[in-house]
């Protein structure tokens, strides 16, 4: 049996990466992918477009992945955006930015050229790739040499890299054998829920509106009386529910059963906002309820939406509404109130929210602190990013650490 001096376990973009970086440093690497081709996920990503990274300023990165950012900033900064745009870009794969939200994507907006290029770099460092080999075990011979063993046959390396992935999507061969691996191995999981996922609504009052999107709304996620987070971002209505970045940006909080409030209007200052508009009511006393509602609610639909839900008849003038029923309309446009009933789902969420936990996990190596000698890269780690292109940037620099890591332990012998 062939001993590799690193085993990678997936060849999605993590495993991948991971295998070209080790292999430029001369070690012999081979990759174990259960599916019949490399990278069925990445090339879903960005509508097949592949946001592959995003360029605004790294200091921020570490804010769009949740509480857990700070885990990532070893890597991060080891291997950032700009080096990813170079990276592509050596292997002549230019990129484009979107200026609006700096998102970078292959000037081609094919994925498939981001996929053909880890492969192309993956061969040019003599990286072998087995297909249809689902790593079943992981054990360690007492001489410390990693066993893999798949269906047929077992593979044997002196490092392995875990790189399996999360259990969103599971068709494209990412269903959770990464977190039973580990979990196999003496690693504890944080639970996993579907992340960057929409909300469906308990007696969702909006369905008519499905389809209607909603720039720059506000959204606060409450938990019991607490407030627990507001976030500002675009928002799709959906026939159950609500989607859209605000929505799949807030999922890696939220939980089935806590409360939303949606602020349409998303003021500055929503108190001195109600004020005036009050105060405008006032001078307006012989408009039509419907015709003002058209000047304040972001879409008409909106606005006669909430009137049904207040039971007002769009003719009464608004002299007179009582002051109580002015404010309940006020308060359906600044805090329409909604409850989640579910998150997404595993089949359609983008990612996986939880997974190995971090604190098991030397942020500075990408190794894990439980087994000594195995390292983990992407998805299979306790780290959710923001729509932008952060899931990917989070598996280029953690592979590209991990891969480091090990290149100077095998220098130091
Ligand atoms: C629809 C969609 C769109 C997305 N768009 C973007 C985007 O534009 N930008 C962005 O940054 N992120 C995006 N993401 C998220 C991004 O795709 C993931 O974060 C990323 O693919 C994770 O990479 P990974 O290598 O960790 O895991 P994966 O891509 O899941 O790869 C893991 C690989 O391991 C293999 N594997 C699993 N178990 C075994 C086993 N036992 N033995 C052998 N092999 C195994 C799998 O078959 C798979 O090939 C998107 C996700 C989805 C679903």
């Amino acid at each position: 049996m062939v001993l590799f001096d690193v085993v990678i376990i997936g060849a999605g973009p993590a495993g991948l990466f991971a295998a070209q970086q080790a292999g430029k440093q001369g070690m012999s690497v081979i990759v174990l992918e259960k599916q019949a081709e490399p990278g069925k996920k990445l090339l879903l990503t960005g509508s097949g477009q592949c946001n592959f990274t995003n360029q605004r300023p790294l200091p921020e990165f570490v804010n769009c992945y949740g509480e857990h950012g700070r885990f990532l900033k070893t890597a991060l900064y080891n291997f950032t955006n700009n080096d990813s745009i170079r990276f592509f870009q050596d292997l002549g794969i230019k990129s484009i930015t979107v200026p609006e939200n700096q998102k970078v994507f292959p000037k081609s907006k094919q994925a498939k050229d981001i996929l053909n290029g880890l492969l192309r770099a993956c061969q040019l460092s003599h990286v072998q790739i087995q297909y249809q080999q689902a790593v079943k075990a992981i054990q360690r011979t007492a001489s410390g040499i990693f066993e893999l063993s798949c269906a047929a046959k077992t593979f044997q390396g002196k490092y392995v890299i875990l790189a399996a992935g999360g259990m969103s999507y599971p068709a494209t061969g990412s269903n959770g054998d990464g977190y039973r691996l580990a979990q196999a191995l003496g690693h504890t999981l944080t639970p996993l829920k579907p992340g960057l996922a929409p909300f469906a609504i308990k007696n969702f009052s909006l369905a008519s509106l499905a389809g209607s999107s909603f720039k720059n709304l506000a959204i606060t996620l409450w938990q019991g009386d607490k407030k627990a987070k507001t976030l500002k971002h675009d928002l799709v209505i959906t026939h159950q529910g609500i989607s859209g970045p605000v929505v799949h940006h807030l999922a890696r909080y939220a939980n089935p059963g806590d409360k939303l409030t949606l602020d349409f209007m998303a003021q500055k200052n929503p108190e001195q906002s109600r004020n005036r508009w009050l105060a405008d009511m006032n001078h307006n006393g012989k408009a039509q309820t419907a015709t003002w509602l058209r000047r304040f609610s972001p879409t008409q639909a909106l606005g006669d939406k909430i009137l049904e839900l207040s039971q007002v008849s769009p003719h009464e003038r608004l002299a007179q509404l009582s002051k109580t029923k002015r404010l309940e309309l006020l308060a359906w446009l600044q805090a329409f109130p909604m409850e989640i009933q579910r998150i997404g789902n595993f089949e359609i969420a983008m990612v996986t929210c939880g997974g190995v936990a971090w604190h098991e996990v030397n942020a500075k190596t990408m190794e894990s602190r439980v087994v000594p000698g195995m390292y983990l890269a992407g998805e299979v780690l306790d780290i959710d990013g923001d729509t932008g292109g952060y899931d990917l940037q989070a598996c280029w620099s953690t592979a590209a650490l991990a891969a480091k890591h090990i290149g100077k332990r095998r220098q130091a012998g």
